[in-house]
């Protein structure tokens, strides 16, 4: 079974150096109508739905180091009206994240994906004085069985996913929780009750099938 925290100090290893990070691809995507986009490498969980996980899982074999202000200058210069970093677990390289933030103008909305394990009190304390954030939280399971499921990764690291969410509300950023509908049953995920949550779908590649079967999961999941 996977401990988060200390799966994030092996990744931190490979894909922090000083204050840049490792990332495999910049692009313009159509989500929240139109957003420029930065997908990192490395992350501290190991969902068997993850369809980056060619790339996020193995940051030693792809991608590149990147400044801050390569960063920033590289989403900027699609020109929308949202940025956001993706494809991996952004919170890793704190340092990194919080200095790409500060360098993107308050009027352009950053929206961090991120599962929200790594962010105690302190770090949303931290992004609480940063500006136009938004943030959205991807629950990996509807209880601390079904996270063991799907991640690999101890049921407890289910309730940091939670907090995270109470402490986001307490510092008043704008926060949403999002859940992969097809993979519980609608009665496991009222259960949450969680009326601000937004339903993702699963996106169905032959190698996610092939990945929850042997992870012995049948959906929905019980
Ligand atoms: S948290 Fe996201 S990036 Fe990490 S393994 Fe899960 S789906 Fe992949």
């Amino acid at each position: 079974m996977i401990n988060p925290e200390e799966l994030t100090q092996k990744v931190k290893k490979i894909i922090c150096q000083d204050t840049q990070r490792k990332y495999y691809r910049f692009r313009a995507t159509k989500f929240y109508g139109g957003c420029a986009t930065a997908d990192c490498l490395g992350c501290n969980l190991r969902c068997a739905y993850c369809w980056a996980q060619k790339k996020v899982w193995n940051p030693k074999i792809y991608g590149n180091f990147y400044k801050p202000t390569e960063v920033s200058e590289k989403l900027l210069q699609f020109h929308q009206p949202l940025v956001r970093i993706s494809g991996g677990e952004p919170t890793i390289c704190r340092n990194h994240l919080i200095e790409v933030i500060n360098l993107i103008p308050k009027h352009i909305l950053f929206v961090l994906e991120t599962n929200g394990i790594l962010l105690d009190e302190d770090y949303i304390i931290q992004l609480s004085n940063l500006g136009n954030l938004y943030i959205r939280v991807s629950l990996k399971g509807v209880d601390q069985k079904s996270f063991e499921k799907i991640t690999g990764a101890e049921g407890i690291f289910f309730e940091k996913q939670l907090k995270a969410l109470q402490l986001l509300n307490k510092y008043n950023i704008k926060n949403r929780p999002a859940i992969l509908a097809d993979l519980f049953t609608e009665q496991a995920i009222q259960k949450l009750n969680m009326p601000n949550l937004e339903y993702e779908s699963l996106i169905d590649y032959p190698f996610v099938s092939k990945a929850l079967k042997k992870r012995g999961i049948t959906l929905p999941i019980k």
